[in-house]
């Protein structure tokens, strides 16, 4: 899915192309979509007692820098479903779930070459830290075991993204406390500038 909140302005750059690149940012499924989530996850963004179905103080920092979103697929969500509990890289390391994860990190791959040649800019990949699949800098490894390291899905697309020639940075989304969505905010915010 892709949104574009000012169409303008790609008709200005489509006339002028001194004008500035239009800029996009692909995001992991659920930021847009909460009810993608196992069952159990902590990292997720509440306000007050309600969950919301959208991470709203990143679209409203996306929607600030007039930054297009990408959504990638859930990968846990082709592989078993709606419907399951939280867990580790325990459960998904293997040879069927990494090819899926290899699949759509191809056509992530393919959709950024389309954006760079046509002459948008984007600015960085966010993914979920925590997830054994979308994590960043931290993933949970199963057994209550964690590691500062990518997830499935993640290591795969970046070394995908690094055998195409493209060095986009990742960032991982933490949304257990406002103290920890404000710093993910910052980091975010100073690739949208
Ligand atoms: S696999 Fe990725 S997109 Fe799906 S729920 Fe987990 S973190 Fe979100």
């Amino acid at each position: 899915m892709v949104y574009f909140k000012d169409l303008s302005l790609l008709e200005k750059i489509i006339m002028n192309p001194n004008q500035p690149k239009p800029k996009v940012v692909f995001v992991a499924n659920c930021l847009l979509n909460q009810y993608m989530r196992a069952r159990g996850v902590k990292n997720t963004y509440k306000k007050g007692e309600r969950v919301p179905g959208i991470v709203e103080p990143l679209m409203d920092l996306l929607e600030k820098y007039n930054v297009a979103v990408e959504q990638m697929p859930c990968i846990e969500v082709y592989y078993e479903g709606l419907v399951r509990t939280a867990c580790g890289q325990n459960r998904y390391n293997k040879e069927d779930f990494k090819r899926l994860c290899e699949k759509y990190a191809g056509e992530i791959v393919y959709l950024i070459g389309q954006y760079e040649k046509a002459g948008y800019d984007v600015r960085c990949i966010i993914g979920m830290d925590g997830s054994p699949t979308c994590g960043v800098d931290l993933t949970a490894l199963g057994g209550g075991k964690w590691a500062r390291d990518r997830g499935i899905f993640m290591k795969i697309l970046e070394e995908r993204l690094k055998k195409n020639g493209y060095n986009i940075p990742m960032i991982g989304a933490r949304l257990k406390s406002n103290t920890e969505i404000n710093r993910f905010l910052r980091d975010v915010e100073q690739y949208l500038r």
